[in-house]
């Protein structure tokens, strides 16, 4: 079996599954959200009753990260939603925005975007923080009312996004009943050029597929090239699974897994027993492709899809009217230190925003050093508009007020990772995904541009 597999078959107490079986599997995380989580409670408690017990309150993980930072007051009453919620169930793993358990959240507009508007607790977005956190075990079912749930396959576990029905089905059972999807292998071999990220990866290989070239299928990513790849570029390439329509995207476990998994169970408390499982010898794959890493190149998915894709060298007829970096995919300390890598000491033509995924990631950029200057400082000087307030922010659009929304028709690349119409805000806009390098290069041009020219 493969690893999709075999997590599947231990989940739902069988001893073998294969691609299309329906299989009842044990939860073990749920994940939910300000945007989806009211939806969800309201689910639950429609179809198992107003003053019903969630399953097991230990396994719930609520982390407000979507529409926050704006004065939308419908948005800031989802906080309180989920607050009531926690409140009522005894729910320990909740990040709330702010630190009284019997407050409310509302954002204060005129403090501005950019200084911290959290309390002690708040973790930012959701996919970044649940590792963070401490709460993505190898070989576990991990189930997330979001779409980019499947980043958390990076730690090898079976992770994939939900809609709110199912959500309220687990809060009651603790179960669902999945289909096995097949799998199809992506083996890496050698190691990447200089200049070239995970971000770049895994653009290259929805490009060779399509963006619904892995419909329903699990990605699962293995040999010397993946076992290479740090925790941060795994989670960027699981985390555009869904990108190619995948049910979820898999690494197996090693050391370097371990090792992440192991400190961030420590430093949070979280459950610290899980049995990873390992590769077979008998996997059968519906589609199996060696990639050799060595030989990719800075790639940018152009609007409007994100299998659009060609070589950033071969787009520099493309004028840009902003550059953005953030995200639970672009957003992480890594992706700013390759950014700064890029600008440092440089000025930017583009109007650029920074937005970092958790709090962590602030306190990095604000702690880690280039040349005796902190991170924070080199980006702000490049021109940067940094926020300390971690959030999803533009990568979804969100209410007119958020920070770098897309709110007139206009060219922008991101490090995000999803560039369909509208996606950053305005349905006129494009939006061209790119490696943080790539888009630092970028915003330095004002039209995109290969990153090795600044390397
Ligand atoms: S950062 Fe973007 S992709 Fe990630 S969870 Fe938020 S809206 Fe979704």
């Amino acid at each position: 079996m493969t690893l999709t597999e075999k997590i599947l078959a231990r989940a739902s107490g069988k001893s073998h599954v294969q691609p299309g079986d329906n299989v009842w599997v044990q939860t073990d995380v749920l994940l939910t959200h300000d945007v989806c989580g009211p939806g969800t409670i309201g689910v639950f408690k429609r179809e198992f009753g107003e003053h019903a017990r969630v399953w097991d309150r230990e396994k719930i993980v609520v982390i407000p990260d979507h529409y926050i930072f704006t004065a939308d007051s419908l948005s800031n009453r989802n906080v309180d939603i989920l607050r009531d919620f926690v409140r009522e169930q005894g729910i320990p793993y909740f990040y709330d925005v702010i630190d009284d358990p019997n407050g409310s959240w509302k954002f204060d507009a005129s403090k501005g975007q950019l200084k911290r508007q959290y309390g002690s607790r708040y973790a930012g977005v959701c996919h970044t923080a649940l590792p963070e956190k401490g709460h993505t075990r190898p070989g576990e079912v991990l189930f997330g009312t979001d779409s980019h749930t499947c980043m958390a396959g990076a730690f090898a576990l079976f992770a994939t996004g939900i809609g709110n029905t199912d959500a309220g089905f687990i809060f009651g059972t603790g179960k669902l009943l999945i289909k096995v999807p097949a799998t199809m292998r992506f083996y890496f071999e050698g190691a990447l050029g200089r200049g070239v990220m995970a971000k770049d990866v895994i653009l290259h290989v929805i490009g060779e597929i399509g963006f619904d070239g892995a419909t329903y299928r699990a990605m699962q990513y293995e040999g010397p090239g993946a076992s290479a790849l740090n925790m941060d570029d795994r989670m960027t390439i699981t985390n555009m699974a869904i990108e190619a329509g995948g049910k979820n995207g898999i690494f197996p476990a090693d050391q370097t897994t371990f090792d992440y998994v192991d400190a961030r169970i420590r430093a949070n408390g979280t459950k610290s027993d899980y049995t990873p499982v390992d590769l077979d010898r008998d996997q059968k794959f519906i589609h199996d492709q060696v990639i050799d890493l060595s030989q990719l190149e800075p790639t940018v998915a152009m609007h409007p899809n994100p299998g659009n894709r060609a070589p950033a060298k071969t787009l520099g007829h493309i004028g840009l009217d902003r550059a953005y970096i953030g995200s639970c995919t672009g957003g992480k300390t890594s992706d700013f230190l390759a950014f700064a890598e890029i600008v440092r000491g440089r000025k930017l033509k583009l109007d650029t925003f920074g937005v970092p995924a958790t709090p962590q990631v602030v306190d990095d950029l604000h702690k880690l050093q280039m040349g005796g200057e902190s991170v924070w400082s080199i980006l702000e000087s490049a021109g940067v508009q940094l926020t300390e307030n971690a959030s999803c922010a533009a990568c979804l659009g969100g209410p007119g007020d958020t920070f770098g929304r897309l709110n007139t028709p206009m060219k922008c690349i991101s490090a995000t990772n999803r560039n369909f119409p509208g996606r950053m805000g305005n349905k006129q806009s494009e939006v061209f995904l790119a490696s943080p390098y790539t888009v630092a290069a970028s915003a330095l041009t004002g039209k995109i541009t290969d990153p090795r020219e600044f390397l």
